[in-house]
C-alpha cells in the first residue's frame, strides 16, 4: 500500500482530503510524512466511512482540497478528483482453496474489493464461477452489500470469502440459494438467512400507522432522492401521510420524537436493516413489499421503482 499513498500523495495539487475506513488509522502518521516529504497539506476526515458510495464531497469544499484520498475501497461513483488507495487484506490462501475444493457442484463464488486478490487462485478450483455484475461493481466475483448481480449465475451453491454477514445474507436471499462464507483464516460458516428474512418479514408488518417518514441520504453515492419522490407518490396513493427527511449517518437517537409511525431509509441498506432502530425503519424494497408492488422479498440498489422487473420473482 505504501507504494500506493506514495503515487496518491504525488497527485495531490496543494491541499488533500483523506478518507481512512476505521481500521486503517494507523496510517495518518505514514500518510502526513508523506505530504510533508512532496510538500503537500493534507485534512483527514474523521466522519466513518463504509463504503466508496460515501465520498466527502461537502468536507472537501469545506476545507478547500483539491483532491480527495479515498483509501480502502474501489471506485463506484464518478464525481470530481477522487484518487483510491486500495487495502489488500490477507486471508490463508491454502486453506480457503483447501476448503473450496471440498464444496461439490457449481459454486458462485464472490468476495469484497478488499480479497479481491484471492480470486486469481479461486478461479483455478473446480466447478468455481464468478459472475460479472452490473456496473455499480467494481469487478467479476466482487460483491457489496446492496449488489449481489455477480451472482446472477446457474450455481448450486453461493459462497461467501471474508468477513460479516450483510453481503453473505443478501447473497442467499436474492438467489434462494444455500450460502456458506468462508472466513479469511480458513473457517466455515453457514448463512442462516431465513432467520434474517423472518426477522425482517415480521418488523415490515410491524410497520403500522399512517404516518411515514421517508429518509433521503445526502451521502452523494446514497442519494436517492427520485426514488424518495416516488414512493412518496405511491404512500400517498395508499393513503399514507408522507413527511420528508434528509440526513448524512442515520444513528437511530435522530429518530427520537419524530411523529411518525415508521421511516423508510433509502440510503445504504444495511443502515437500515442494522435493527437498533425505536421504530420500524424499512429500505425502499420493504416498503414496496409491504404495498404490494413487490412480491419477493430483495437486497439491492435500484433508484426507480420503473426498473424494477415486471415479475420481480427472480
Ligand atoms: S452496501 Fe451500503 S456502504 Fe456498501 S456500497 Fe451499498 S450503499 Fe454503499
Amino acid at each position: 500500500m505504501n507504494g500506493e499513498l506514495e503515487e496518491v500523495i504525488r497527485k495531490i495539487r496543494r491541499r488533500g482530503l483523506v478518507q481512512l475506513p476505521e481500521g486503517l488509522v494507523h496510517l495518518i502518521p505514514k500518510i502526513s510524512d508523506l505530504a510533508r516529504k512532496f510538500k503537500k497539506e493534507v485534512i483527514f476526515d474523521i466522519d466513518p466511512t463504509y463504503g466508496a458510495c460515501d465520498i466527502r464531497l461537502c468536507e472537501a469544499r469545506a476545507s478547500s482540497c483539491d483532491t480527495i484520498i479515498h483509501v480502502g475501497h474501489a471506485k463506484i461513483l464518478d464525481v470530481g478528483k477522487v484518487l483510491y488507495v486500495p487495502w489488500r487484506r490477507e486471508a490463508n490462501v491454502e486453506k480457503i482453496i483447501e476448503k473450496l475444493r471440498k464444496i461439490k457442484g457449481r459454486k458462485c463464488v464472490a468476495t469484497t474489493i478488499n480479497f479481491a486478490w484471492l480470486l486469481d487462485y479461486v478461479k483455478e478450483v473446480e466447478g468455481v464461477v464468478l459472475g460479472r455484475g452490473s456496473g455499480r461493481v467494481p469487478g467479476e466475483g466482487i460483491v457489496l452489500g446492496c449488489d449481489t448481480s455477480v451472482c446472477n449465475v446457474q450455481a448450486d451453491i453461493n459462497i461467501f470469502i471474508g468477513d460479516g454477514y450483510f453481503h453473505p445474507l443478501a447473497m442467499g436471499i436474492n438467489t434462494g440459494r444455500e450460502t456458506l462464507a468462508i472466513r479469511p483464516h480458513g473457517g466455515v460458516e453457514r448463512i442462516a438467512y431465513n432467520k434474517f428474512l423472518k426477522r425482517r418479514l415480521a418488523l415490515i408488518g410491524m410497520a403500522e400507522g399512517r404516518n411515514v417518514g421517508i429518509i433521503i441520504s445526502s451521502k452523494p453515492g446514497q442519494n436517492r432522492m427520485a426514488l424518495a419522490m416516488e414512493l412518496r407518490d405511491v404512500a400517498e396513493e395508499n393513503g399514507y401521510s408522507v413527511r420528508l427527511y434528509i440526513s448524512d449517518y442515520l444513528y437511530p437517537h435522530y429518530l427520537t420524537g419524530l411523529p411518525e409511525d415508521f421511516f423508510v431509509f433509502t440510503g445504504c441498506p444495511r443502515v437500515a436493516t442494522d435493527d437498533t432502530f425505536e421504530k420500524p425503519v424499512l429500505t425502499p424494497e420493504e416498503f414496496l413489499l409491504k404495498l404490494g408492488y413487490l412480491k419477493k422479498y430483495r437486497i439491492d440498489w435500484f433508484t426507480s421503482i420503473k426498473s424494477l422487473p415486471a415479475d420481480n420473482e427472480g
